[in-house]
């Protein structure tokens, strides 16, 4: 989400515009440069706005491989440099659909669907999609929740252990993993996976991203006492131990129902994440709760525009 002027550009048309780039690679490939450099392209390398498309010279069309060029530098370019999809061969049009599936199901997608859709292989399909799912992940220097503030905690896949009296023990205790949400009321959310359910890992969670200006509310989980004293808004609980869930404006509705969605997703869908992949499906489960109030054009720009500048943070998961 770089820039809102370069979406303001193009929201209106966007959404018609995607099917289209879906089923042609030179709409898809001009679909992304509008995207990502609207009306003034610029050089990747040095930022001239003297730049110019390479064309066939038996055809008179564009360059088999989209290349752009520039008139300081000299160098060659495509709109791939500098994103996730930068190394991928796989064309654009394909990212354009696994885009838009990704940015706009509340539920998810899974790699076998872009695998049929796209009728590319179940490896390129999974690499399409964890690409996308890290483009999706939060910038470190995302601004940090404020306002009113809901923190819990849930978990997340696995079997439920067998309990001491062969009794199938649900949530805290078991060998789920656990992930703590903060979201803001009627706003942005930030999930993540966390070691354990202590006070002193919850609230690292909790300092990492919501504004010491912000109220927390929470439920009566001991983990999370003593915490208001940090924030200016102070720290309030419903007692869901006694079965108390709302009380005026204090309940984790919000953070409840997020929880919901999210494992309806990962249970449905993707019928079940291992721990340590879990983090990329948080991502891409937050990006879609951060713009449910955009339309679905808005999000795939967003989401393909979040995809530039990440490339080298990306690291190779084993066995892809
Ligand atoms: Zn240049």
């Amino acid at each position: 989400m770089k820039t809102t002027k370069r979406y303001e550009l193009s929201k209106s048309k966007v959404v018609g515009e995607i099917p289209l780039a879906c089923a042609n690679e030179l709409a898809a490939v001009e679909f992304f440069e509008r995207q990502r450099w609207g009306k003034t392209p610029n050089c990747v390398h040095c930022g001239s706005v003297e730049v110019y498309k390479m064309m066939d010279a038996k055809t008179g069309e564009r360059n088999k491989r989209f290349l752009w060029r520039c008139r300081d530098c000299g160098k060659q370019y495509t709109v791939r440099i500098g994103t996730v999809y930068e190394e991928s061969r796989i064309e654009l049009r394909h990212w354009c659909y696994a885009f838009w599936r990704a940015a706009t199901s509340k539920k998810g997608v899974a790699a076998l669907e872009i695998q049929r859709q796209c009728q590319i292989s179940y490896k390129s399909a999974l690499f399409l999609m964890n690409r996308i799912r890290f483009a999706m992940a939060p910038d470190n220097d995302s601004p940090k929740l404020i306002g009113t503030v809901e923190c819990d905690e849930t978990y997340v896949g696995g079997k439920p252990r067998l309990g001491d009296g062969k009794i199938r023990r649900r949530g805290r205790g078991t060998s789920k993993t656990p992930v703590f949400a903060a979201v803001e009321r009627r706003g942005r959310i930030r999930r993540q996976v966390v070691t354990n359910v202590s006070g002193k890992t919850l609230k690292a969670a909790i300092r990492e991203v919501v504004n010491p200006q912000s109220r927390l509310v929470t439920d009566d989980f001991p983990a999370y006492n003593g915490i208001g004293s940090e924030y200016a808004g102070g720290h309030q609980s419903v007692c869901h131990s006694t079965r108390e869930y709302v009380r005026g404006d204090i309940h984790t509705n919000t953070a409840e129902s997020s929880f919901a969605i999210l494992k309806r997703g990962i249970l449905g869908i993707y019928h079940n994440v291992s721990k340590e992949y879990l983090h990329r499906y948080l991502w891409q489960f937050d990006f879609v709760w951060n713009t449910r109030y955009m339309n679905d054009g808005e999000r795939t720009v967003a989401a393909i525009q979040s995809a530039e500048g990440k490339r080298l943070m990306y690291k190779q998961p084993v066995g892809l």
